[in-house]
C-alpha cells in the first residue's frame, strides 16, 4: 500500500491485528460457538438484571473509581479494595502496563505461546516483545531468565496459558520473581483461575503481597459470562496502581458494566457450578478426542488444546467442524498450527464437538 495520508508510528505497522474468535459462519444457521472460551452458562442471571435495571440510568457517567466493584471484588477475593484496579477488560490493563514500563530502548517477555495480546500491546509500546521457548508446551522460567536484559522492564505469564492451557507450578512462579530482577515487573495473568483444580495454585495475590514488582490481573470475560461488556482487574502494589490510575481512561468501566459484574461476584453459586461442570466436561472431552485418534494437552483451563500432528489435518479438521456449524479456533498466529483449541461448553455442545471430530478422524482413516 503506498502511503500519502498520515504515517503510523513504525511499531504500529509490525503489529499483526488481533483475530477474535468467529462467531459466524455464512450459510450454516445454528451455530455452536467454541472459538472465544466464553463462560458454558451464559451471563449469571442477577447480572442480566442488574444490566437491565441500568438502562434507566444512562445518562449518567459511571463511577470513575469504580469504587463499589472494588470493594466488592476486594471481599469477595480477599483483597484490598485500594490495590484494585479495574479496566475496560484486563486487555486495558495490559495496553497500558506494557506502555507504562515498556517503551523504544525495552524489553518485553513473554513465552513462546503465550496470549497475543502481550505481543500486540508490548509492540505498540515500542518495546521489543521477546519470545522464550516453552518446555513441553509449558512456560520454561530457565528460558524466560535466559533472555532478560538491563532492556527488560516486564514479564508477562499466563497462569493457566491460553492457548496451551498449561500451568506454572507456583514453586517455578516464585522461582522466576526470584530471579528475575527487581525492577522488573511480572505480571501474572490469571484470566482462568476459577477454572484450575491443581491444589498448590495460587493466582498471584501472594506474589503481588510479597513485595513492590508483580500483578495479578483478572477477568469478568471467562467463568464470570461477561465478556460482552469488557470488565478486568488487577491486584497490584501501590507504585503500580498509582501509575495505573494516572493514565487507565477516566471512566474506563461504564455504568453498566459495573453494575452486572457486582451483580456476577454475588450470584450464589456460580462459579462453584461453573467449575464443577468445567472439570467433569473438559475431562470427558479430552477423553472423548483421545479416543478419536487426537493428543488432548494437559488444560487447567475451559479450553483443550487438540493436536493434530500435522497443519494439513488441524485445518482439515478445521474445515469439516465449520461445515457443520461448531466454531474453534486455528492457532497458525499462536505458532500452533498442527493445533486447535476448543473451549469446554455445554454437556451436550462437548458432545458434538467429539461426535463430529470422531467423525472426521474415522474418514481420515478411510482416506488414508
Ligand atoms: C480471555 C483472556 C483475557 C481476558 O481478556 P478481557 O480483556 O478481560 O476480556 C486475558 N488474558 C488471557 C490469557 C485470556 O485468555
Amino acid at each position: 500500500m503506498t502511503q500519502t495520508g498520515p504515517r503510523p508510528r513504525p511499531e504500529v505497522m509490525k503489529i499483526a491485528a488481533y483475530v477474535a474468535g468467529e462467531s459466524k459462519v455464512p450459510g450454516v444457521n445454528r451455530i455452536i460457538k467454541l472459538s472465544s472460551n466464553e463462560g458454558a452458562f451464559g451471563p449469571p442471571p442477577g447480572a442480566q438484571a442488574a444490566y437491565a435495571t441500568a438502562a434507566a440510568e444512562l445518562h449518567r457517567y459511571p463511577d470513575g473509581g469504580s469504587v463499589e466493584l472494588r470493594r466488592a471484588i476486594g471481599a469477595r477475593f480477599g483483597l484490598d479494595a485500594e490495590r484494585i484496579v479495574c479496566g475496560t477488560g484486563s486487555d486495558e490493563l495490559i495496553g497500558h502496563l506494557c506502555h507504562i514500563y515498556g517503551g523504544p530502548g525495552t524489553d518485553i517477555i513473554m513465552s513462546m505461546h503465550g496470549f497475543t495480546m502481550y505481543q500486540i500491546a508490548g509492540t505498540y509500546a515500542g518495546s521489543r516483545v521477546l519470545k522464550a521457548p516453552e518446555r513441553n508446551l509449558t512456560t520454561d522460567v530457565d528460558a524466560i531468565l535466559a533472555a532478560v536484559t538491563p532492556a527488560t522492564r516486564l514479564v508477562f505469564v499466563a497462569n493457566p496459558n491460553n492457548p496451551t492451557g498449561s500451568l506454572l507450578p507456583q514453586a517455578e512462579m516464585e522461582r522466576l520473581r526470584r530471579l528475575l530482577p527487581p525492577d522488573v515487573l511480572l505480571a501474572i495473568d490469571a484470566a482462568y483461575a476459577e477454572y484450575v483444580e491443581s491444589p498448590d495454585y495460587d493466582a498471584g495475590a501472594k506474589l503481588v503481597d510479597a513485595g513492590d514488582n508483580t500483578v495479578m490481573l483478572r477477568t469478568f470475560s471467562k467463568v464470570f459470562g461477561l465478556g460482552g461488556l469488557r470488565v478486568g482487574w488487577a491486584y497490584a502494589p501501590p507504585g503500580v496502581v498509582d501509575a495505573l490510575n494516572r493514565v487507565r481512561g477516566v471512566f474506563n468501566v461504564n455504568l453498566a458494566a459495573q453494575a452486572a459484574a457486582v451483580a456476577a461476584l454475588a450470584e450464589p453459586g456460580w462459579v462453584e457450578k461453573n467449575r464443577a461442570h468445567n472439570t467433569e466436561w473438559r475431562a470427558k472431552l479430552s477423553a472423548a478426542l483421545e479416543a478419536a485418534g487426537i493428543k488432548a494437552w494437559p488444560t487447567e483451563g475451559n479450553f483443550i488444546l487438540a493436536d493434530f500432528a500435522t497443519a494439513a489435518r488441524a485445518e482439515a479438521a478445521n474445515a469439516f467442524l465449520r461445515n457443520r456449524g461448531i466454531i474453534v479456533r486455528g492457532m497458525a498466529a499462536y505458532d500452533l498450527a498442527h493445533c486447535l483449541r476448543i473451549t469446554v461448553g455445554t454437556a451436550e455442545e462437548c458432545g458434538l464437538v467429539a461426535e463430529t471430530l470422531a467423525a472426521f478422524m474415522a474418514e481420515q482413516k478411510l482416506h488414508a
